[in-house]
């Protein structure tokens, strides 16, 4: 019986990876990676020989046919993505659920497990984070608005992934809706420039403001409950 494994990959940091990892990774017949190139580093820093081939969100159906055709011929397959935990505001949940699909319990999807932005970003922001609501990506439209009204009367922590680009508009609608609320901005992390800033919205409008060289890379906004 075939596996299929969904393994986590490094943040940033190219030790975050677990043993198992590795040894999957260097195990399989074929890794999907979202961009091949990405992954190809990790694994010459590993020095793992197997063979890649792209999975992304614009792939096609044909290609999870094809995918499929290679676990029936008894191919042991990793998906990975370019960073973190595969499906977490990444690609890989319509291939996963048609493998489950076809194959019913045939082929074991088996998880292994690693780092993920969301959970790394609440680990060290001291943010009650027993109970939690991630939202992934703001809408950057539609929705937008009421995802913002829900945030504002959450009862739970609210974790979302933003981009350079979005941070400072994102930073000001919570200025504008929850004004005395604390907020984490987590950005870099694993990396050089890892940092974990909090305050209201308007103090963290103001340190990006004069630290206009941090409004880049990668950032986990955090927002304490009601
Ligand atoms: N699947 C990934 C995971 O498990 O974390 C998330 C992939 S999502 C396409 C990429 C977003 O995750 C980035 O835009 C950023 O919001 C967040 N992210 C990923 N790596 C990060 C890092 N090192 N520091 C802060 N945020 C990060």
């Amino acid at each position: 019986m075939a596996n299929f494994y969904v393994v986590a990959t490094p943040i940033g940091n190219l030790e975050d990876i677990t043993l198992r990892a590795i040894r999957i990774l260097g195990e399989v017949d074929l890794i999907l990676a979202e961009d091949t190139r990405v992954t190809r580093k990790l694994l010459d820093h590993y020095n793992i020989k197997t063979r890649t081939q792209s999975y992304h969100s614009q792939s096609k159906l044909s290609k999870i046919d094809q995918i499929i055709k290679m676990i029936e011929e008894g191919k042991n397959i990793a998906l990975v993505s370019d960073a973190g935990t595969p499906t977490i505001s990444d690609p890989g949940m319509l291939l996963i659920s048609k493998i489950k699909e076809h194959f019913k319990d045939e082929v074991s999807i088996v998880p292994i497990p690693g780092a993920s932005a969301v959970i790394t970003a609440l680990s060290a922001s001291g943010v009650p984070s027993s109970e939690f609501l991630f939202l992934g990506f703001l809408p950057h439209k539609k929705g937008r608005e009421t995802l913002f009204r829900e945030i504002t009367e959450s009862a739970r922590t609210v974790v979302f992934y933003e981009s350079p680009h979005r941070i400072i508009k994102t930073l000001t609608s919570l200025n504008e809706h929850i004004p005395n609320r604390n907020v984490v901005v987590a950005r870099e992390l694993t990396k050089i420039y890892e940092e974990l800033v909090s305050g209201t919205p308007e103090e963290l409008l103001a340190y990006f403001e004069i630290n206009t060289d941090k409004v880049r890379g990668e950032f986990v906004v955090i927002v304490e409950a009601k």
